[in-house]
């Protein structure tokens, strides 16, 4: 005889579901036959950070940021989804253009002028469902250390939940990304990545889409 199915219940977005103990606030969602339409991506596989919510226990006042896809559903919280959160700016770029002989400080400070106005609140950290020393990186990055700002956001799932926390508008989500994106550049190709791009560009692997399949006739 199978155990009996232990249940919880909780309160998202202003509704009140029950599920099964020990499962994610987004089986949550689901367990409760609603409909999944927004803040979805990777369907759980915690990669997209598209699930953003606000959390608060029940024996606490304090709310907390969480993601739902990794967060265990407990007796008595409340959850409310939140939007993405653009940046602040646009923060314009080219990485095929990037200047060979600027210096690493020059080059974020070019891109990112904010990022040395950090005020070292912390607020990204507490923010941060991942766990990254965001503020650490934004002064790594600030001071010119890229290779070790883009090591520290190499588990940055892009949930923007940072962005929303910064009180100096500094985007860190997105400075991590420039980051990365700049340390990937800077770096040689892998080698079979490489063996692969010039096997494409010489017609080695071919794409051919599937033919169109002709309309049946009634
Ligand atoms: S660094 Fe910012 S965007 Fe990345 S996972 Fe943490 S809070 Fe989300
Ligand atoms: S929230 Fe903004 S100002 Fe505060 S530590 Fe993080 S990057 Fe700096």
């Amino acid at each position: 005889m199978p155990p009996p199915r232990e249940s919880v219940r909780v309160t998202f977005d202003g509704q009140a579901m029950e599920t099964t103990r020990g499962g994610s606030l987004l089986q949550a969602w689901v367990e409760s036959g609603r409909a999944l339409i927004d803040n979805v991506g990777c369907m759980g596989q915690g990669v997209c950070g598209a699930c953003r919510v606000l959390v608060r226990r029940a024996a606490s006042d304090e709310v907390v940021t969480a993601l739902a896809c990794e967060t265990p559903a407990e007796e008595g919280m409340q959850v409310a989804a939140i939007d993405y959160f653009s940046a602040h700016r646009p923060h314009a770029y080219d990485l095929h253009a990037l200047p060979a002989d600027a210096a690493d400080e020059t080059l974020v400070d070019a891109v990112f002028p904010e990022a040395k106005h950090c005020r070292h609140c912390s607020g990204c950290d507490r923010a941060c469902p991942r766990g990254i020393e965001v503020q650490a990186m934004v002064n790594d990055a600030a001071a010119g250390s890229i290779a070790a700002a883009a090591e520290r956001f190499d588990h940055c799932v892009m949930c923007n939940l940072c962005v929303a926390a910064c009180p100096e508008d500094i985007d860190p989500a997105h400075l991590g990304q420039f980051v990365r994106r700049v340390q990937a550049a800077q770096s040689p190709i892998p080698g079979d990545l490489d063996a692969r791009l010039r096997d494409i560009e010489a017609g080695g692997q071919a794409i051919r889409w599937p033919q169109p399949t002709e309309p049946e006739t009634p």
